[in-house]
C-alpha cells in the first residue's frame, strides 16, 4: 500500500559541488519538512563532488541525526544515476526529488505532496516564470516539443526535477536496470494518475549549472532513445520518401529522353551536387542515430553498475538496497 495519506516522505537530492548551497539547503527543506508534521527523511546523494560538498553535509549529521542520510558515490555519475542511488535506499510513501542549488525552492513541496495524498502517483513541477538564461529556455522549449512528439509522453516541463513519485512507482523504478535513463519520463511510463503544479524557480544561488551544452545533447539522446524508436523509424521513411522520388525521377527522364525525345541534359551538375551532400548528410546523419541505439545498447549489455555507493552515511543500522539488489547495512561513520 502506498499513497497512505500522510506517509513518510523522503527527499532525494542530488549533489555534485553545491558547497556553497547545502548550508541554506538542508535546513531549510527540514523547516518545511518539520511544519509538516510528518515523518520525513532526506537523502543527499554526493555524486562525487570534487568541492567540500561531502564534508559540508557531513557536519549536518549531528544536526539532524536520524533523518539526514548521506550516500557517497564513488564518483560523478550524473545527475539521474545519482537520484536513482538516493531512490535505492529511500523508504518513504512519497519520494520527492529536488535540486540542490536552491533553483527549486523547497517550500513549495507541500503543493506536491498535497496532490500526492490525493493519490496523484506521480506530481510533476511545471517552472513558473524560468530563472534561465535565454539559450537554456530556447533549448528547453524546442526538447520539449521534440520529446512529447517523438516520445509521445506528455508532460509540461521535462526538465523541472522538483516531482513527487509514489512508492509503488519508485518501486517499478527501482526494478529498472537500463544504464541511462531520464527519470521524469521513466515515472510517466508507470504512472497511472499523473498531475502537475506549477512551482516557482528561482536564480542558481551560487556555483555554475553543471550542464554544458554537449551534457544536455547526451541527456537529452538518452531521453529519445530510452523511450523510443521513432527516430529509427523517421530516418526509413526518409529512405522510402528519397527513393521513391528518385525513381519518379529516373522515370520522367527516360519519357522525357525516349519517348518526347529531348536531348540529355548536360547541365545542373553542381544541382546534382547540392542534392548529393543533402542525401548524404542524412544518411550520415541516421548513422549516427542508429549508432546512438548500437551504443547504448552495447552499453546495457556490459551491464556495468550505474553508479557505485562508496559509503552511506546516517540512520546507522537501516539496511539498504544497494546496486544489483544487494542488501546491506548502513555502516557506522
Ligand atoms: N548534479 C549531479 N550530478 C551531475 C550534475 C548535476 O548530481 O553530474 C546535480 C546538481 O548538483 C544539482 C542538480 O543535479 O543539484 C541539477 O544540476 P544543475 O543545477 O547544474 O542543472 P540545471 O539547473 O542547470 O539544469
Ligand atoms: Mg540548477
Amino acid at each position: 500500500m502506498s499513497g497512505a495519506p500522510r506517509g513518510k516522505v523522503s527527499v532525494v537530492v542530488p549533489v555534485y559541488n553545491e558547497e556553497a548551497n547545502i548550508p541554506e539547503l538542508v535546513p531549510r527543506l527540514f523547516s518545511v519538512l518539520d511544519s509538516l508534521d510528518r515523518p520525513c527523511e532526506v537523502i543527499c546523494v554526493d555524486d562525487g563532488s570534487r568541492d567540500r560538498s561531502l564534508e559540508v553535509l557531513r557536519g549536518l549529521l549531528d544536526r539532524y541525526p536520524d533523518r539526514l542520510r548521506i550516500v557517497e558515490l564513488s564518483r560523478n555519475f550524473g545527475q539521474h544515476p545519482a537520484i536513482l542511488a538516493g531512490f535505492a535506499i529511500a523508504g518513504g510513501d512519497v519520494i520527492v526529488t529536488i535540486d540542490a542549488d536552491l533553483q527549486n525552492p523547497p517550500e513549495e513541496i507541500p503543493k506536491l505532496l498535497a496532490l500526492a495524498d490525493q493519490g496523484f502517483d506521480v506530481v510533476g513541477g511545471v517552472r513558473e516564470v524560468r530563472h534561465d538564461s535565454f539559450f537554456r529556455r530556447a533549448a528547453s522549449r524546442v526538447v520539449n516539443r521534440v520529446t512529447t512528439t517523438i516520445t509521445g509522453i506528455r508532460m509540461t516541463d521535462y526538465g523541472c526535477m522538483l516531482r513527487a513519485y509514489s512508492r509503488e512507482v519508485i518501486d517499478l523504478i527501482n526494478r529498472c536496470e537500463e544504464s541511462s535513463t531520464f527519470i521524469p519520463a521513466l515515472a510517466q511510463t508507470f504512472s497511472r494518475r499523473p498531475a502537475e503544479v506549477a512551482v516557482r524557480h528561482a536564480e542558481r544561488r551560487a556555483g555554475a549549472s553543471k550542464y554544458s551544452l554537449y551534457r544536455l545533447l547526451r541527456l537529452n539522446f538518452d531521453l529519445m532513445t530510452g523511450f523510443s524508436v521513432v527516430p529509427l523509424q523517421i530516418f526509413t521513411l526518409f529512405g522510402f520518401l528519397t527513393a521513391s522520388g528518385g525513381l519518379v525521377l529516373g522515370i520522367y527522364l527516360l519519357v522525357r529522353r525516349f519517348i518526347l525525345l529531348r536531348a540529355s541534359e548536360a547541365d545542373g551538375v553542381f544541382t546534382l551536387f547540392a542534392l548529393a551532400f543533402v542525401v548524404m548528410g542524412v544518411l550520415m546523419a541516421g548513422l549516427g542515430i542508429v549508432g546512438e541505439y548500437v551504443g547504448r545498447i552495447y552499453q546495457e549489455v556490459r551491464g556495468r553498475p550505474r553508479y557505485l555507493v562508496r559509503r552511506v552515511y546516517g540512520a546507522t543500522g537501516a539496511v539498504i538496497r544497494l546496486e544489483g539488489g544487494v542488501e546491506g547495512t548502513v555502516p557506522r561513520p
